[in-house]
């Protein structure tokens, strides 16, 4: 489905591009059919309503410079536009992690890319800022979930708080805090049990945790393939957690980024970094300018 919203964009604009001077009707048309491409996109409609109207505020009365053609001008502004509505303060790989031992709490659904996530945050936090980290599953629901992340741990080299059989996650959380305290790390991060759907029970979870850790970041991993879903679970999320900040992932899948132009607009919480594989090296910063050129196509 995003690859019409490249399609039609690169159309619309080729057909503005040969025409020469762009007339207001022309500016109409062409942004008439953004909207149309955003929602193919699932961006959500007020967004993309709000996205044109803001292009056509930019664009109404700007001169049109020699260099470019109106059409490309019209390209620049749609690509500026989409920057300012992607990018949130400040530099989003920064987190607040000072006052060792930090708390970092991810949370999300069941299949979003935690686990992965939490190793991909570690391995950097550890390697470009060397930082001592540790990491604690407290999926007490999927002794998998739980034993994926200690092998993902000793593949990176970062340590996981040893599983004890019948704690719970509150339980859990109280243990890792004393452990980074007594073992000298930096950073602990708490990765919470995700399920398939929201529900009563993982958000009456992840709050009581959230009470317990104090953390200094919680980072929502959402599916960046899943569109305006990933923007609801953000909302709630938000809403019954409090998110300090948002991790899309499989941005190397076939999507063109629409979920992260809602998942700004919609949510206003920054987007800190995207998934771009399965390995734990593939966690980038997120990067406006490039998600816009995603966009565009
Ligand atoms: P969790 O249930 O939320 O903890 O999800 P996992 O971390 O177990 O990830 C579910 C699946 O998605 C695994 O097969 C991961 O390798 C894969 N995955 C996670 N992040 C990415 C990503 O950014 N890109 C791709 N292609 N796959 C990912």
């Amino acid at each position: 489905m995003f690859e019409n919203l490249s399609e039609r964009l690169s159309g619309v604009f080729d057909r503005l591009t040969k025409q020469g001077a762009l007339s207001e009707e022309d500016v109409k048309t062409a942004l008439r059919e953004v909207r149309v491409a955003l929602l193919e996109a699932d961006v959500s409609l007020p967004v993309a309503r709000d996205f044109v109207k803001k292009v056509q505020e930019q664009a109404t009365g700007q001169a049109v410079t020699k260099s470019v053609t109106p059409g490309q001008q019209v390209v620049k502004i749609v690509h500026d536009t989409l920057v300012d509505v992607l990018r949130g303060e400040g530099d989003p790989g920064a987190l607040k992690i000072d006052n060792p031992p930090a708390p970092i709490l991810m949370v999300g659904l069941q299949g979003s890319g935690k686990t992965t996530t939490t190793a991909k945050l570690a391995k950097r936090l550890k390697e470009r800022e060397g930082k001592r980290v540790l990491m604690a599953s407290l999926d007490t629901n999927r002794p998998a979930a739980m034993e994926q992340l200690a092998i993902l741990g000793s593949q990176i080299g970062v340590d996981t708080l040893p599983i004890v059989k019948g704690e719970d996650p509150v339980a859990i959380a109280k243990r890792a805090k004393t452990q980074a305290l007594l073992g000298g790390y930096d950073v602990y991060i708490l990765d919470t049990a995700g399920r398939l759907h929201i529900d009563e029970e993982l958000i009456q979870q992840a709050a009581q945790v959230r009470d317990v850790a104090q953390p200094r970041e919680t980072l929502l991993v959402v599916d960046g393939l899943t569109g305006q879903d990933a923007v609801n679970v953000a909302a709630e999320f938000d809403d019954k957690i409090g998110v300090t900040g948002v991790v899309l992932t499989r941005m190397d899948g076939d999507g063109r980024g629409g979920a992260a132009l809602s998942m700004r607009a919609v949510t206003g919480k920054p987007i800190r970094f995207v998934g771009l594989g399965e390995k734990t090296d593939a966690l980038e910063t997120f990067e406006p300018d490039r998600i816009a050129g995603r966009i565009l196509g």
